[in-house]
């Protein structure tokens, strides 16, 4: 099977700007790349990119689609953004490295993942990490105690087993359950499976804001312990009081990397971060796991959590509660409450309600997004356009084409397209990805630069992004703009070694 692809500006990825060529894909890899008209009277399916560029697919380092393929088959989220391959397993929470199950599947261990994802031949690719929080889970439940010598010994053999089916390398979520519980010494040991590989660790450190520097300290200090690769997730400085760090935190980081430690980034392109409401708690209730159960049961609690409330480390009249799309300000003067005891009363619903918090700065993030070793990630979770029943996060749906918009007006067009696909595919180690070149896997897409761009918000997560033609998934369309209801599924899951 052959295909043409002509008259497109080809942005190969490495961060050239783009440049007039014609493509030749046979199979399922690029088999040739020449100067236009080259290919004429091939026999071949001709596809027009005129007025367009073709990128290599754009790859999504930060993703949590572990459960979410499975459940959701065509991805719609994930493809219609010009996504061709996602990062999961991140933030600590990971579906492929231990036993599981969705939708009548099941998995005994990251093999048997493996397959699953590769006999569903889901639309995009598959490469994960594995994660801290659900081996912890997975061996020690829920316990806030450091694990005994044997715990410590079949987490790290979790560890080892993930890695070696193929795993890219691990992930934690600190500021999560059980993660939490952990201290440096534990994600040391956890660490030292990595050491002498190129095995990767993936961090959403343990502060983003007011212990940030402790945090990053603790992040090196584990990737030391270990391969000397550190991805430093969603990078930020969360909280107007800490937008200043962002000078020394930057500071450090080219330290760091000037001494010898790997660091890389990926960053969502938005200002509001989303997550469960529970996060609103301060010290010490923030590592209470049953607190909606506690607050049912007695009214002295509910007062100590309402007054408590006045001491949250987030600003409660700006978040959003997505359900409701209105901020908790809005909510508390509907209900005629206090904004505090309107926030206690969705506690006691429940913690794990989606919330969106506006706790980034704008410059903050454009200094960000422009770093050489930041990749685009999305964070995304779930939208309207897989899941009706949804309450997301644009960025779910927006990220990448919001991202290529930002970026390519403040770097330039290759080097956005650089930080969506060959650097994630080099930081990642994905093998024959991320880049248009000879004998490369065809995954690619065709976009209207001027275009791209993404319309979503909190209460329209369902908009697809616009400027996107065709994506293309190992030589084969996946998703054409001219007959959009159409999915073809041609993902495999990707082994790291
Ligand atoms: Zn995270």
């Amino acid at each position: 099977m052959k295909t043409v692809i002509q008259n497109g500006m080809i942005c190969d990825g490495s961060g050239h700007e783009p440049e007039l060529k014609d493509i030749l894909i046979e199979n399922n890899r690029i088999a040739e790349l020449a100067s236009p008209g080259t290919f004429a009277g091939a026999e071949a399916d001709i596809i027009d990119a005129s007025g367009k560029i073709i990128a290599p697919g754009f790859i999504d380092v930060h993703a949590h689609g572990d459960k979410r393929k499975l459940r959701f088959r065509d991805r719609k989220s994930v493809l219609l953004q010009g996504i061709t391959t996602e990062v999961d397993g991140n933030c600590g929470n990971s579906a492929s490295c231990i036993p599981g199950e969705c939708e009548g599947f099941s998995w005994k261990n990251p093999e048997e993942y493996a397959n699953l994802i590769n006999d569903l031949n889901v639309p995009v690719n598959t490469v994960v990490l594995a994660g801290h929080n659900s081996i912890r889970q997975h061996v020690m439940g829920s316990c806030p105690a450091r694990p005994t010598d044997e715990e410590l010994r079949t987490m790290q053999k979790l560890l080892e087993d993930s890695l070696s089916a193929g795993a890219a390398g691990w992930s934690s979520g600190l500021t999560y359950f059980p993660g939490k519980f952990a201290d440096e010494e534990e994600l040391k040991a956890l660490s030292s499976v990595t050491a002498g590989s190129q095995k990767i660790y993936a961090t959403h450190m343990r502060s983003e804001g007011d212990d940030l520097f402790a945090a990053l300290e603790e992040a090196v200090h584990v990737a030391q312990a270990g391969s000397n690769r550190l991805q430093i997730s969603h990078l930020k400085t969360i909280f107007p009081r800490n937008y200043h760090k962002i000078d020394h935190l930057l500071e450090l980081i080219e330290q760091y990397r000037a001494s010898g430690l790997e660091i890389n980034a990926d960053r969502y392109p938005y200002v509001y971060s989303s997550t469960r409401i529970g996060q609103v708690l301060p010290a010490p209730y923030d590592k209470m796991t049953d607190i909606s159960e506690q607050l049912k049961n007695s009214e002295m609690f509910r007062k100590e959590i309402t007054e408590a409330l006045k001491n949250s480390p987030r600003d409660l009249a700006t978040t959003i509660l997505i359900s409701e799309n209105m901020t908790l300000a809005e909510l508390a003067v509907q209900n005629g409450k206090s904004i505090e005891e309107t926030c206690m009363e969705i506690l006691m619903q429940s913690a794990e309600q989606s919330a969106a918090y506006l706790c980034m700065s704008e410059d903050n993030l454009k200094r960000i997004l422009a770093l050489s070793y930041v990749c685009a990630g999305s964070d995304g979770i779930s939208c309207q356009l897989d899941d009706p029943e949804s309450e997301g996060h644009p960025r779910a749906v927006g990220s990448f084409p919001r991202f290529y918009h930002l970026v390519s007006q403040i770097c330039s067009v290759g080097e956005a397209v650089r930080k969506m696909t060959g650097l994630p595919a080099t930081v990642f180690r994905i093998p024959e990805r991320g880049f248009i070149r000879k004998n490369y896997i065809a995954d690619l897409v065709i976009f209207d630069g001027e275009k791209l761009d993404s319309k979503a918000g909190f209460d329209r997560n369902n908009l697809l992004p616009c400027g996107i033609d065709r994506v293309i998934v190992a030589g084969k369309t996946a998703w054409n703009a001219a007959e959009s209801e159409k999915i073809g599924h041609y993902g495999r899951y990707i082994a790291v070694n």
